[in-house]
């Protein structure tokens, strides 16, 4: 049994997951609206994948004997001033979510929770790589002159 701190704590997280994905999906939109498909498609998967760590922390809290809520997730920014900042953004984002994480691990710490430890090392893992990622197409935006644009965003639209 999941302590009720624990069950808060991870119920907020699942909030801010689908507040992720919504951050994503807006930026998804955006980005296709001004002519970046490959972008937008590689952005709809990270929404997506926003949504299944949402799914997995609630059939988490469920097998352990907890309760799963879903709760008001708040508006995201619609708006940006590019690619360059979309994905700076993105790179803020991340490092964001994994303060959250480290946090939710500090909590299952405190309760002695072996299991919700080694679960939620899982996104402590999962953070290195996304914050890697996002970094590393930072990086690509930013070598790129404004021609050059046009071939990050094939590849970024190959995502799997
Ligand atoms: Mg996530």
């Amino acid at each position: 049994m999941i302590s009720d701190k624990l069950q808060k704590a991870i119920n907020e997280q699942i909030t801010a997951e689908m507040w992720s994905a919504n951050l994503y999906l807006s930026m998804a939109f955006f980005l296709q609206k001004e002519g970046y498909d490959g972008c937008a498609t590689w952005l709809k998967k990270q929404s997506q994948e926003e949504l299944e760590h949402a799914y997995d922390m609630a059939g988490y809290l469920i097998k352990r004997g907890g309760v799963a809520k879903v709760d008001k997730v708040d508006v995201v920014p619609q708006s940006w001033d590019g690619v360059l900042e979309v994905f700076e953004n993105v790179y803020e984002h991340e490092c964001q979510v994994s303060k959250l994480i480290e946090n939710l691990v500090k909590v299952a710490s405190e309760d002695k929770d072996m299991a919700s430890q080694d679960f939620l090392w899982g996104y402590v893992r999962e953070q290195v790589e996304e914050e890697a990622t996002a970094q590393d197409i930072v990086e690509k935006i930013r070598k790129a002159g404004k021609s050059a644009l046009i071939f990050i965003d094939d590849k970024l639209g190959q995502r799997a």
